[in-house]
């Protein structure tokens, strides 16, 4: 079933046009990237889905239904995760304390029932944990974590929202070689496992390769190319000018 449609999405700032027809669609437990230069409208097209921007014109469709130009948070409340950076505030907190935040978060409880939730969701967030190899850490400070294994309580956090759909723009930026590798796995068990749907950037192009079900490749604000890893590689228009060869 088609998750997500984005349908001929325009946008520009000033003369420059970031996004221009941009098209695709993004099934149930399917991982699509967007790939393309600096500049080429990455960020701006995840921003057009995630409700970050609202785009000139053109749809977005999340199963079926119209979510063009809705704002960020009711995005999110129909099921558009997207993984953000622990604020800075909670890196004293523990791993566990953080995802279970997360939880009542997106549960809207309120302040007066945080202390019962908490112990409510205590075994929902070791799940979370567990789902991205990070339980045994589950009681240490946040902040005393090594960088990848942030990212992966931040997938943690993101999937307490139970999203039909993550957005990750850059999800292995700053991270070594290994740790991206493993992290990428991970996104795509998850995603295959539960069929969530993930629309993805990444610079590291074997990360790309590796994971993605099918790449759309963005360049100036147009889509130049899009298909399964072998065809898009194959292509001559991508191999000139993006891939450099
Ligand atoms: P990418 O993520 O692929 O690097 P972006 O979507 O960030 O590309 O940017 C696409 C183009 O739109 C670039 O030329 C960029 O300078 C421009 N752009 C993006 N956001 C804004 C903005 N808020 N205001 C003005 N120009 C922007
Ligand atoms: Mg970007």
């Amino acid at each position: 079933m088609t998750l997500l449609a984005a349908e001929r999405l325009n946008k520009a700032f000033g003369g420059v046009v970031a996004a221009k027809d941009v098209s695709f669609a993004l099934a149930e437990g399917e991982m699509l990237a967007i790939i393309g230069p600096n500049g080429a409208g990455k960020s701006t097209t995840f921003n057009m889905v995630g409700g970050q921007l609202a785009p000139d014109s053109g749809r977005v469709l999340l199963a079926g239904a119209d979510i063009t130009g809705q704002p960020p948070r009711a995005v999110c409340r129909l099921g558009v995760g997207r993984t953000f950076q622990v604020a800075q505030t909670f890196l004293s907190m523990t791993v566990l304390g953080n995802v279970q935040m997360a939880l009542i978060a997106h549960h809207g409880r309120t302040r007066e029932v945080v202390a019962r939730a908490e112990a409510l969701y205590r075994n929902q967030a070791l799940a979370l944990l567990d789902r991205v190899g990070m339980a045994a850490e589950a009681e240490r400070p946040i902040g005393e974590l090594a960088y990848g294994d942030v990212k992966r309580v931040e997938l943690a956090i993101a999937l307490a929202a139970s999203p039909r759909l993550l957005l990750m723009d850059e999800p292995t930026a700053g991270m070594a070689p290994r740790e991206r590798a493993g992290l990428m796995q991970l996104v795509a068990n998850i995603a295959r496992g539960q069929g969530i749907g993930v629309l993805f950037t990444e610079h590291d192009m074997d990360a790309v390769f590796a994971h993605a079900d099918r790449i759309l490749v963005l360049v100036r604000g147009e889509v130049i190319a899009e298909g399964p890893p072998e065809q898009v590689r194959a292509n001559a228009e991508v191999q000139r000018v993006y891939l450099g060869q």
